[in-house]
């Protein structure tokens, strides 16, 4: 799933729980519950048939994709921008002690990509340490990624998500 919804996902469940540890966990099981809903990201250009691994899908093998190519580093960039624009926008609407827990959330939500789906050391942390690689197991198992061609429904399911939380923020927020 793209960072900007993990990233807005977990902040307003860090507002909701207004606690920088709880809203943490909150935002690391909000990833994997996230991550079970059908989205587009930047796995959809390796899938091959759309599903949860336990429902048949199919991808690239890692060792035949080529890694990551232009295109998706442009897709990352043009995620954080966006969840740059939506954490400044947040913060800036939130008071002062919402601010900690905001960024407990969403430190919380993005936690399991930060160690399990970095191009640049994900592979490695998974090779040296035995319980990442164990992590990056459970992390695929409960991942249901569409392929380029449902895109479109892909970014629905985020677009839903964002929207809930985006309003929940707004409509809880004190001012
Ligand atoms: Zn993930």
């Amino acid at each position: 799933m793209l960072f900007t919804t993990h990233a807005i996902v977990g902040t307003a469940i860090g507002a909701a729980l207004q606690d920088p540890s709880l809203g943490f966990l909150g935002g690391f099981l909000s990833h994997h519950i996230l991550d079970g809903m059908p989205h587009f990201d930047q796995g959809s250009f390796y899938t091959i048939k759309s599903g949860a691994p336990y429902l048949g899908q199919k991808r690239i093998p890692e060792e035949m994709n080529g890694g990551w190519i232009k295109r998706d580093w442009n897709m990352l960039f043009a995620d954080w921008f966006l969840s740059g624009i939506a954490f400044v926008a947040i913060f800036y609407y939130s008071p002062l002690n919402f601010w900690v827990p905001l960024a407990g959330g969403a430190l919380g939500g993005l936690m399991p990509d930060i160690i399990d789906s970095s191009p640049l050391w994900s592979k490695g942390l998974r090779a040296k340490i035995k319980s990442i690689a164990a992590y990056h197991k459970f992390h695929t198992f409960f991942h249901w990624t569409v392929t380029y061609k449902e895109m479109l429904w892909g970014v629905a399911t985020q677009l839903a998500v964002i929207l809930i939380s985006l309003i929940y923020i707004a409509l809880y927020m004190p001012r």
